[in-house]
């Protein structure tokens, strides 16, 4: 499955989403607003190392806004279609993170 680009209706922000050639577009990450697609289709080579950086940076776009749960279901998403053990490490990490946060809260 390729990798697309979205941009927020409202906010502007740009973000990267896995997804089907059908799927609607996804809520922007930002705001929660609808989005559009920017472009057709970026150019997607799955266990790239290009891939797994774009994977991380979005991973780490989630937990600096500690939106957990979205990273979580990234993540998920994500490795549906990338098998490998950054993604996993990703996972794991996450997972954590979200434990902690619901004992602390
Ligand atoms: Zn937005």
């Amino acid at each position: 499955m390729p990798l697309y680009e979205f941009q927020c209706n409202k906010c502007g922000h740009i973000f990267e989403q896995i997804q089907g050639l059908d799927d609607p577009a996804p809520p922007c990450p930002e705001c929660g607003e609808k989005s559009h697609k920017l472009i057709a289709q970026v150019s997607f080579k799955l266990n790239s190392n290009e891939t797994l950086n774009r994977i991380e940076k979005r991973y780490q776009h989630y937990i600096k806004g500690r939106k957990y749960k979205d990273a979580v279901r990234f993540l998920k998403k994500a490795s549906e279609f990338v098998k490998h053990d950054r993604i996993k490490r990703l996972q794991e990490k996450v997972e954590t993170s979200l434990l902690k946060n619901k004992t602390t809260s």
